[in-house]
């Protein structure tokens, strides 16, 4: 049989971050396991789990455009996974494909390492996947009510109707609405491209001023390290984070999920990130 591996699969895949986070990990954990990228186009998937169960493939990660139609190709899904309706990581198990997804619980781990967590009332700003793992999260563990403000109606009503009863309300994303669910939130959670280079950026940020003085700003972007949105919170002095916490504690989730043991999680999340670092230089 050939040697255990580890995957990230996606289209587009090549410029995923994973390869380094993983290899760092499994380096500090002296463990030789290749983790590589493969693409994967839309429809592939069923190809690709023969394919993956045939070689020996241990596990994998999922981006774009897989995270959802992995769900019912899956033999078990975890409680996170069914909830969201998205999977980013896979194990393969005596042939059994076990879907999880770590993107909300990577969250909640960051939101709690910078001090912004538990919080009872949350602003959760879009409605696309990286919001759905998020807000489902929070209001899976405490919080008592999450506004999901998203430019297109729709998506927030239909992200708000799989929450628990009466925890998720739909709004709209107008600096009204913001400024408006601010006076009565403790966070805000950036979950929209705006702040990303070259995805456009937020009209105005005068809604940071109706937050009260103890409230916290979290931004998943991670690139650039300080958004406006972080830049402005600051500024204010609230209390602010970026997504590159979160990007690494999904990522040593993924990995207690493949090696299915506890990893110590810092030591983990500190090697990841001097990895990535080293591979901007
Ligand atoms: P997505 O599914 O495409 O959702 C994008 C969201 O941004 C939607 O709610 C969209 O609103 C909103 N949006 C985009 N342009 C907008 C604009 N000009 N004005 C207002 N709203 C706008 O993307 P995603 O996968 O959820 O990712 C969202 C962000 O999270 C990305 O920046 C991604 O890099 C980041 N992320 C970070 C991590 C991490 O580990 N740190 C993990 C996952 C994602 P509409 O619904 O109206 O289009």
């Amino acid at each position: 049989m050939s040697a255990p591996r580890l995957q990230v699969i996606g289209d587009p895949v090549l410029h995923s971050k994973s390869p380094v986070i993983h290899a760092a990990m499994l380096a500090e954990l002296g463990l030789d396991i290749p983790y590589t990228p493969h693409v994967v186009p839309k429809g592939g998937l069923p190809g690709y789990l023969t394919w993956a169960k045939a070689h020996h493939v241990i596990g994998f990660n999922a981006t774009m455009p897989h995270k959802e139609d992995l769900v019912p190709l899956m033999d078990q899904l975890d409680e996170d996974a069914g909830r969201i309706g998205a999977v980013n990581t896979v194990c393969v198990r005596d042939g059994k494909l076990i879907g999880h997804n770590t993107d909300g619980a990577g969250c909640l781990i960051a939101l709690e390492q910078a001090g912004l967590w538990p919080r009872d009332q949350v602003v959760v700003l879009g409605a696309g996947g990286a919001s759905k793992a998020v807000a489902l999260k929070l209001a899976a563990c405490g919080a008592r009510q999450v506004w999901v403000c998203n430019r297109t109606p729709g998506k927030a009503q239909a992200l708000a109707a799989a929450g628990p009863g009466g925890v998720l309300t739909p709004a709209d994303f107008s600096l009204e609405t913001l400024t408006r669910l601010c006076t009565q939130a403790q966070l805000v959670v950036n979950c929209t491209n705006l702040g990303m280079a070259g995805c456009g950026q937020f009209e105005a940020f005068s809604f940071l001023d109706a937050l009260p003085e103890s409230a916290g700003v979290f931004d998943l972007i991670y690139h650039p390290a300080q958004t406006q949105l972080l830049a402005q919170a600051r500024a204010r002095g609230l209390r602010a984070c970026n997504g590159l916490p979160m990007l690494l504690h999904q990522a040593v989730l993924a990995l207690e999920h493949f090696l299915d043991r506890p990893l110590d999680r810092d030591r983990m999340a500190r090697a990841a990130a001097a990895a990535l670092e080293r591979s901007r230089q």
